[in-house]
């Protein structure tokens, strides 16, 4: 089989796998889930005109010439209704967030007036019709939908559900995920240290890039290079809707998961992208099961490289997209910056190279400079990075200065300074 393109191993998980059924979710519990329902507003919101400030309600007409003497009629406060009517040359005093009394239709903030004896008060500007009023409806109108299915939920959108009272909503299930390593030369977490063995940190990186989409990953351990032993843990692996598998996938006569998992059923979809680092990148599917009483869903497998930049690189580009994708999120790819090259970069034609970069800003925008030695064995590499930069797979590289695009990585939405004029 040929190197696929990204763009094409994308496209064949992304038809391969569905987004996964929905389930209720607490308003106090939903920050991060996407919504599976629209979301529709239970009332107008003002419900009725309502002051902007602390002021005057008035008659815009009265204020032609200024300034103006007018009686205080009532005072309104929040949560008050008004019950008396304004005429010529009167006025109510009104709240903020209080509803606008018959024949007023402005308001005058209080800065703008000055209190005189007897309850009256003078107006020192003159304003046009509907001056401070927020007008009703202006924040949602009863049975607009107001949060469509398919939004993610942010603090923002919690407000206002926390608005239309909704409790309760219905959400996409999060997918349930497994991860495996693989390798005789692997030393677990709880293992002693021993100078000829190579740390396990897959398990955990992979853990924490899925906890970082918001799912908490069953971690399998470490099944050794032996036929058997993984066919164990793969079985018990393919009964999660998700499966990652690090190590074992490349052509070496002792990686055994490729046909180990397609044993058990799995259809490999392909095991080659061009793409560096991480081109030994295998998906599988293994299709659901009707045949006894209680269907199992469909299982995905990722076969990922072993080299641990190569596993996080491939985990960024295929395996959290599919795993938004399930979760209902439309928004699939990192956001994406265009920033200026620091320093010349040469790649080899053929693949797509992805460079972990440090961003900085100067007044002409972003500057991405490489976080040192790009091997895929370096993780150091990626653990500084605040992003992937794309070496698009046609030429030999690219000079200092020259534009590329930089998707971000976690931990790049604050930044150590305020970096803006007040
Ligand atoms: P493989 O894909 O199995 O040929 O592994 C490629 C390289 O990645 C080898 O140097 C492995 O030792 C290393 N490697 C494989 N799995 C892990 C892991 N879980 N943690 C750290 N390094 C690994
Ligand atoms: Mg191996």
């Amino acid at each position: 089989m040929e190197h696929l393109k990204i763009s094409s191993a994308q496209r064949i998980i992304f038809e391969s796998i569905k987004v996964l059924d929905t389930e209720p979710v607490l308003l106090e519990h939903s920050l991060g889930r996407v919504l599976a329902e629209d979301i529709l507003a239970n009332r107008d919101l003002p419900p009725y005109d309502v002051s902007a400030m602390d002021g005057f309600a008035v008659r815009s007409c009265d204020l032609t010439a200024t300034p103006a003497t007018l009686e205080i009629i009532e005072d309104i406060k929040a949560g008050d209704m008004p019950g008396k009517t304004v005429r010529a040359g009167q006025c109510s005093r009104i709240m903020t967030g209080a509803p606008l009394p018959q024949g007023a239709d402005a308001v005058i903030r209080v800065e703008d007036t000055l209190a005189l004896p007897a309850d009256t008060v003078q107006i020192i500007v003159s304003v046009k019709t509907r001056h401070d009023v927020r007008p009703k409806g202006e924040n949602m109108r009863n049975g607009d939908v107001v949060i469509g299915k398919g939004t993610e939920i942010t603090p923002g959108v919690i407000g206002i559900l926390a608005t239309v009272k909704a409790a309760k909503m219905q959400v996409y299930r999060r997918p349930r995920v497994a991860i495996l390593s693989t390798g005789n030369e692997l030393e677990a977490m709880n293992d002693p240290v021993d100078p000829n063995k190579i740390p396990d940190s897959n398990t955990y990186a992979l853990m924490a890039q899925v906890q970082a989409l918001g799912i908490q990953p069953a971690l399998l351990g470490i099944a050794r290079d032996d036929p058997a032993e993984l066919e164990q843990y793969l079985k018990l692996g393919l009964e999660y809707d998700v499966l990652l598998v690090s190590g074992g996938t490349s052509v070496g006569v002792h990686d055994y998961v490729r046909p180990t998992i397609e044993k058990l059923g799995v259809s490999m979809k392909f095991w080659r992208v061009a793409m560096k680092p991480g081109h030994p990148l295998a998906f599988g599917v293994l299709q659901c099961t009707t045949t006894h009483a209680n269907t199992a869903p469909d299982a995905f497998v990722f076969g990922l490289p072993g080299n641990p930049v190569s596993s996080m690189v491939c985990f960024e580009e295929f395996v959290a997209p599919a795993l938004r994708r399930m979760m209902g999120n439309p928004r699939l790819f990192r956001r994406t910056v265009t920033a200026r090259l620091a320093h010349p970069v040469k790649i080899r034609p053929g693949r797509t190279e992805f460079i972990r970069v440090q961003l900085t800003q100067d007044d002409a925008g972003y500057l991405a400079s490489s976080t040192g030695t790009q091997s895929s064995g370096v993780l150091l590499s990626m653990a500084r990075a605040d992003g992937l930069m794309v070496m698009p797979a046609e030429g030999t590289g690219l000079a200092a200065g020259a534009q590329v695009t930089v998707q971000l990585l976690d931990g790049t939405a604050f930044q150590n300074d305020i970096n803006f004029r007040e």
